[in-house]
Order: C-alpha cells, then structure tokens, then sequence
C-alpha cells in the first residue's frame, strides 16, 4: 500500500504521474465519459423499429386505431409486457410518454397542485415539504425538487439500499417529509440492488405524512452485465399487503432498451393513484403516442423478447465496464488513492477519491480533454460535502477512447491524490 510511503517515494509517485499526465497533455485528447447515453451500435440493435408498424398497419390487439385520440391509458399488449418487468400488475401500469424523467416531474407537479389520495392538503399548501435524497444518486431527481423549491434531506446509500435506520426514523418523526428518491436495481451511479429487506422495510415503515410517496425509479430493471438476472423484491405488492398501497410510484422507461429519443415511459401504482394520475392527465393530453407504443409492442414481443434484447446491449457495454474496472485496477489498485463500485448492471462506476479530491480530479481531467460529470452531481445541489465521488459512465465512447479516457483518469488521480499526500505529510 502507498498510504505507508515515505516523502522520497512519494515524490517519486507524484513525478512519474507529472509525467504521464504532460505526456497525455500533448496527445489532444477529446474524450467523453459524462453523460449515460447508449452508443450508435447500441441504438442499432433496435433500428427495425424504424419500420415498424408498416404500412397500414395501426392497429392494436384490441382493435384500436393507434392514429388517432385516445387511450390515455396506453396500449395494453405494450402494458402486458412491462408488467411483469416492473413488478406491476398490467391494470395498475400505463405506457406514457417518451421516457420516464418526464412522468417523474409531472408526479411533483400533480402533487403539489391536486391533493394526493390520503393527503389532506395538496403538496403546494403545505409549507415546506422535504424528500429525501439517497446519495450518491441521479442528479436529475435532485434537479426536480430543487426547481420545486423541495428541500433534500441526504441519506447515505449503502450496499443494501438506503440506510434503513436513517430512513425509518426520519419518516417516523417529520410529517413534512413526503418521499424518497430510489433507484433498486443497478442504481445510478453505484450499481446498488436493494436488498429484500431494505424494500420490505420501505413497504412497512410506519411514516409521519399521511401523502408519503416512494419514487421507485426501475430504470435499470432488465439492464444486466452479467449472468445473473438480479431480482428484487416488489415493493408495490409488499406495500399493498401492508395496507400501504398508495406510498408507491413505480418509474421505467425503454429509454435504454431501444431508443433513448423515441422510447416508451411507464407509471406504475395502486388503483387509487392510477385513478388520481388519469384524472390530472386528461387535462393534459388526450393520449400518448400509441403507434409508438404498437411498434414497441411489435418489436419486443413479451417479456422474454425484452431480455433477449437486453442479452445484445450486454454483449456490446460488458466489454467497456470490463476495460474500465480492468484499467482501474491496474492503475490504481494497492495505491489506497481510490476504491470503486463493481456493479452487475446498470450503466455506471462509481470512483471515490480521497476527500477533498473529486473536484480537483475533474479539473485536471478536463484541461487534458477528458470531460467527466462534475464532481458533486451526485448529491442533492451539487454538493458532495466530502468531495469524494465521481460518476464514470463507459457506455457512449468507443472501446478505444473509453479505455484512453480511464486511464487519463486514473493519472489524474494519482497526480491530484499524491499532491494531496504530499502536502499532508
Ligand atoms: N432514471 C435514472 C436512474 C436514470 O439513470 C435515467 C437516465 N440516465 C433516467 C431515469 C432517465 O430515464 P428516461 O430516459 O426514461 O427519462
């Protein structure tokens, strides 16, 4: 371990990577690895969709002329396949939209202007409301609530979930707090699976807000790296057997199935929600797009179709996460200047530096050309207060640039954690 190095040595670790990173310097690196996105070969793997439904075909099972008004509801042959994927039951699931971030704001909007079932107020009426914030977590749920003015209360996520013991009491005890941000499978961006008892303890938990609202945000629910399909408990049906049916909302999309443009958003929740979501809806549109939603139906087939399409994605992302962890460790293990996440799907690593690192490491990485989401995104306003955690998304580049880009990053790592221990010596 370099954490028991002398000054001598140390110095020698600092020039070598000074070395490296003037060297990389020179190169004119132009290199991406922020945002999420699937690549081209990824969104090809789902190009027959642009020829689907056909000609003259618009039809839906049910006899539905997909081309006009209607149906807020969306397609059922299209509900049929999620339902299973998402763990919710097909008359309790709606097809909307073109991806789920969408429906998860207008869940904020609606509640904060039409009362929720169990509320006794709407969300706006209420004074301050509060969510609380799994960190690290998706920068865009805590986007949502910041434009609402809803305060985040952090939690700490830990192997299994959020820290239950953290979550349980602060629920138990503060009415103004109305939910929490989830993301159970292959969270972004440290690839968590809620544990069974995590979610068994979220359907349970006694809480102080009658509106209390869980967004299960499954984005990643068939999106696996290796060969185990990793499942997790319904929430939703254990919140139901609880008496709880109404505290879940239920979020996926085929954002990152077929096309992250053009795909299809769900919305899943008890029958009283569903009830309430449809009536606000209705002022809002007069029906999604269900040609849309016939050629998904027509592409994917049943659940079985989506995890044979999602076997594809695997073939073509495993190898980058591979390269990354493979470059990882080889560049940074035994150093003690990072451990990251190993995650068994999803579409992110997490990297965590030595405090007071994240920021720096970043700056550096972007003077050289390699862009990596800001450092803090993953914490509610920006702010990771230990200035630890960086977001590694190896989806969108190339094989080729992904592995330059890790490597890139982990010479400044080195550069910006040997610095540090240097100074602290
Ligand atoms: N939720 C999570 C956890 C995500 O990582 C993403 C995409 N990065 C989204 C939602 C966005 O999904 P959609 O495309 O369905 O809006």
């Amino acid at each position: 371990m370099t954490t028991d190095l002398g000054a001598q040595d140390l110095t020698a670790l600092l020039d070598s990577a000074r070395q490296d990173y003037s060297e990389l310097a020179g190169r004119g690196l132009k290199l991406d690895l922020t945002r999420g996105k699937p690549a081209a070969d990824q969104l090809d793997l789902a190009d027959e969709l642009l020829t689907l439904p056909g000609a003259a075909t618009f039809k839906a099972a049910d006899g539905t002329d997909t081309r006009n008004y209607g149906g807020l509801n969306g397609l059922q042959e299209l509900r049929e396949i999620f339902a299973p994927v998402l763990q919710v039951p097909v008359a309790q699931l709606l097809a909307a939209g073109n991806s789920s971030l969408e429906l998860m704001h207008d869940a904020f909007v609606q509640a904060l202007l039409s009362k929720l079932p169990g509320a006794q107020e709407r969300w706006v009426d209420q004074g301050p409301i509060k969510f609380l914030a799994p960190v690290p977590g998706y920068d865009r749920h805590f986007s949502i609530c910041e434009r609402f003015g809803i305060e985040m209360i952090p939690v700490p996520l830990t192997e299994s979930g959020p820290d239950m013991e953290v979550v349980t009491r602060l629920v138990a005890e503060d009415a103004s707090i109305k939910g929490i941000w989830a993301i159970p499978k292959y969270s972004n961006p440290t690839g968590t699976v809620y544990s069974d008892e995590t979610v068994r303890q979220l359907a349970e938990m006694p809480t102080a807000a009658p509106d209390f609202r869980i967004f299960w945000d499954n984005a990643y629910a068939v999106h696996h790296l290796t060969d185990e399909r990793v499942e997790i408990a319904d929430l939703l049906g254990l919140a139901t057997a609880a008496g709880h049916a109404d505290r879940v909302f239920v979020f996926g999309s085929t954002s990152k199935i077929t096309f992250a443009g053009a795909g299809v958003g769900f919305f899943g929740a008890s029958e009283a929600n569903i009830k309430w979501w449809l009536s606000n809806l209705g002022k809002r549109s007069i029906g999604p797009d269900k040609i849309n939603q016939l050629r998904h139906a027509t592409f994917l087939g049943d659940a079985e179709g989506v995890f044979a399409h999602m076997e594809k994605h695997r073939a073509l992302i495993g190898p980058k996460f591979d390269a990354t962890l493979r470059i990882l460790g080889e560049q940074l293990g035994g150093t003690g200047l990072a451990t990251w996440t190993e995650p068994k799907g999803g579409y992110f690593i997490t990297l965590t530096v030595p405090e007071g690192c994240a920021t720096d490491v970043v700056a550096r990485a972007a003077e050289i050309g390699v862009v990596l989401t800001p450092a803090g995104a993953t914490h509610p306003l920006g702010q990771d207060p230990a200035d630890s955690v960086i977001r590694i998304a190896p989806t969108f580049p190339t094989q080729e640039d992904l592995e330059a880009a890790v490597h890139a990053l982990a010479t400044c790592v080195k550069l910006v954690g040997y610095e540090q221990r240097l100074k602290q010596q």
